[in-house]
């Protein structure tokens, strides 16, 4: 069966077939399916995000389609990046990117003591008929003084997890403890019934 994810982020991608493939499901990116527009993320949670990203993709290909929407909430700094932490860094006429990111992300907490945080990640998935269905799971962790390994994307560098960083944690092993591998084993549970 094909499920098209509603992303163009290659890490996000990557993620998803290798958790999907065993249930032997066909995942391809938006781009793939032929959907070129970029969706704006004009929710304010999570969830809200995820949803307006499936509803457009569904709108278009009338394919069973799954949505994630995903960022990072640091405790002290008000749970911000949140739903902005893509583009945390962003400026007028320079981008984000991961590595901007992270640095302002350190400066942000350089006076802090608690550096306490976590992953919220939320999935929409609409079947064929148009249904829809929500899931929202975490993953708790603090952020590092300084980047430590290179796996993953994103924060993964600075986000430790039991004292040990997700950028010095294989992807097999993220993938089942992480907010996106917890959301996506709900997923899995419940997918049967869905379709
Ligand atoms: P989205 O594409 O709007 O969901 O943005 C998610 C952003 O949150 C990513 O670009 C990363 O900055 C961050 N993020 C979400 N999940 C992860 C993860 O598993 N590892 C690292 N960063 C993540």
């Amino acid at each position: 069966m094909k499920i098209i994810i509603a992303t163009d982020n290659k890490g996000k991608i990557k993620e998803f077939k290798e958790i999907l493939a065993p249930l032997n499901f066909e995942v391809i990116s938006k781009k793939e399916a032929g959907v070129f527009d970029e969706i704006e993320e004009t929710g304010t949670s999570f969830i809200e995000n995820a949803k307006l990203k499936a509803n457009f993709v569904f709108s278009k290909t009338k394919e069973i389609t799954l949505a994630d929407d995903s960022g990072l909430e640091v405790f002290s700094l008000n749970n911000r990046p949140g739903i902005f932490s893509a583009r945390y860094s962003q400026e007028e006429n320079s981008p984000a990117t991961d590595e901007k990111n992270n640095v302002k992300l350190l400066k942000e907490l350089e006076n802090k003591t608690d550096r306490k945080a976590r992953y919220v990640c939320a999935l929409c998935f609409i079947n064929k008929k148009g249904e829809i269905f929500d899931i929202v799971e975490t993953v708790e962790g603090e952020i590092a003084k300084k980047p430590i390994g290179t796996n993953g994307f994103g924060y993964d560098p600075l986000f430790l997890y039991n004292g040990k960083s997700f950028g010095e944690t294989r992807s097999e092993i993220k993938n089942k403890i992480s907010h996106r591998g917890k959301a996506i084993e709900k997923l899995i549970k419940n997918i049967k019934n869905w379709v």
